[in-house]
């Protein structure tokens, strides 16, 4: 049998998404695109940030809102088993989660159903121009995921140590378990409405979806349809394999689900690229004893770890942890810049396009770049996060013919909470025809900062579908085309891989 251009998994998996938007019922009202701002409610710029970039993936909004939608068999998760009503049970006495009440309580796809349908519903918008206005903060929309991410939030802060060493220091005396209970529970409560990391926040929102279906079916223990479906949207499965350094013994290790690639830049001075760190972050090397040259003598070999894609999904998110260490082993915020390409190509990572499974034609596995989370700021613990957001197809989600384009053909919008412009005018030192979500770092004014350079930390890219030429091509126009394709073919072999799907 001739090898396949992708693996079966990934087949299935495009089987699901292709399939997605055409369930959705639900259609965008508002007939102008622009991003809506989102206000700030105490300090939560990090969760605006993530939730502009969600509310940007029509594939992703056409899914959610197929929750509870009749025919659909997706009910709320069961309230004894739904986790979302964080925090775990032993806080719930406490007053600050008892003030909460029953705020908050929710289910994570049925809050963002209504958060969407008051983003892009045609309720708040300017009554001269019909742009959007910002969402208020506490609005019924959205105030309850609010309250939600406070739940959330009811944790200990990272410095309560020194919270607490501060108070012993100023009671000259060590702090009773009733005195340390109090101070803890303060700052757990202070922790609600403080900055929080917004990668954590968007992966907490996704978690909260997952937590609504079944994974797997209780008899074949095979992935259900809404698990096929939310892994087309996120998930890259990779296969990892050990080589032993010393005698080559190969062998697979595991196959895992990620959302996403973290990555981390070179540090500072190092010229560096995301495909560069992709590729990095695909190897490693570990000392462990090998199952075919190991001895009592030397029971450790070195083996190199490698990563291959099974499956890559509809929208590759791709994190920049800009948390690194120094030498003395000091946490820092990594500002070096990497290069963010507007088109990124990993065929090469998928399993079929790999060395040891080579398929001379591999189905391609390109990205264009959508959307960009920023971060300003010198520490990882402090700072503010917007988002530079690439404006909503027409076509998707959106029937309505009276349809406006951005103002001025604006395609890329800077969301800094409440406040949204057009980006390219605003950023400094973009070329011309140059996508400037590429641009990295991006120098800005906003409302909150004077020309400040922000550092991109979540990259998101959407999945290139190209369809075939028959589908694009009248019927009567077709033979001369075909001729064409296999001219082009003949003179360029490559042709013929980004043209086919
Ligand atoms: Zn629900
Ligand atoms: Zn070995």
């Amino acid at each position: 049998m001739a090898p396949a251009r992708q693996s079966a998994e990934q087949r299935r998996r495009d089987a699901a998404a292709s399939k997605i938007t055409g369930l959705c019922k639900w259609r965008i009202s508002r007939q102008n695109r622009r991003p809506r701002g989102l206000s700030n409610v105490n300090e939560t710029c990090y969760q605006n940030a993530a939730l502009q970039m969600l509310l940007h993936l029509p594939k992703f909004i056409a899914w959610i809102m197929q929750h509870n939608a009749p025919g659909q068999n997706w009910p709320c998760a069961a309230a004894t088993m739904d986790s979302n009503q964080a925090p775990p049970p032993k806080y719930s006495n406490e007053p600050a989660i008892k003030k909460l009440g029953a705020e908050g309580m929710g289910c994570v796809p049925c809050l963002l159903k209504d958060l969407i349908r008051g983003y892009w519903g045609d309720a708040l918008l300017d009554a001269a121009t019909g742009e959007p206005d910002a969402l208020p903060p506490n609005h019924v929309c959205w105030h309850r995921l609010h309250q939600l991410a406070r739940r959330w939030n009811y944790r200990e802060p990272y410095n309560l140590p020194e919270i607490l060493a501060g108070a012993r220091k100023k009671m000259r005396r060590k702090l009773t378990a009733a005195e340390t209970l109090k101070y803890t529970q303060e700052a757990r409560a202070e922790n609600m409405d403080s900055q929080q990391d917004s990668d954590e926040f968007f992966r907490t929102i996704l978690d909260g979806i997952e937590k609504t279906y079944a994974h797997r079916t209780p008899v074949k223990a095979i992935p259900t349809k809404r698990k096929t479906q939310y892994d087309s949207l996120f998930t890259r499965t990779v296969v990892q394999t050990h080589t032993c350094t010393h005698c080559n013994y190969t062998h697979a290790v595991n196959s895992t689900d990620e959302l996403g690639v973290r990555i981390s830049a070179e540090p500072p001075g190092t010229p560096d690229s995301l495909p560069a760190a992709i590729a990095r972050s695909l190897t490693d090397d570990l000392e462990r004893g090998c199952e075919k040259c190991s001895t009592v003598k030397t029971p450790l070999r070195e083996h190199m770890l490698n990563t291959k894609w099974l499956t890559a999904p509809e929208y590759l998110y791709v994190l920049n942890s800009v948390q690194a260490y120094d030498e003395n082993g000091n946490v820092y915020k990594n500002r070096n810049p990497i290069d963010i390409p507007e088109t990124l190509d990993v065929t090469q990572h998928m399993t079929m396009g790999s060395e040891n499974n080579e398929h001379p034609d591999p189905i391609k596995v390109r990205y264009t770049l959508k959307h960009v989370v920023y971060h300003a700021g010198t520490t990882i613990n402090v700072g503010h996060y917007v988002a530079g957001i690439t404006q909503m197809p027409r076509s998707t989600l959106n029937s309505n013919p009276k349809d406006k384009e951005g103002e001025g053909g604006v395609k890329e919008w800077f969301c800094d909470d409440s406040q949204v412009f057009g980006m390219r005018n605003r950023v400094r030192g973009v070329a011309q025809g140059e996508n400037v979500l590429t641009v990295n770092p991006v120098d800005v004014s906003t409302r909150m900062v004077q020309m400040t350079e922000f550092d991109p930390v979540m990259i998101l890219y959407e999945r290139i579908r190209t369809k075939p030429r028959s589908a694009r091509v009248p019927r009567h126009k077709e033979k001369a085309v075909e001729g064409c394709i296999a001219q082009s073919v003949k003179n360029n072999p490559r042709d013929r891989q980004t043209e086919t799907r």
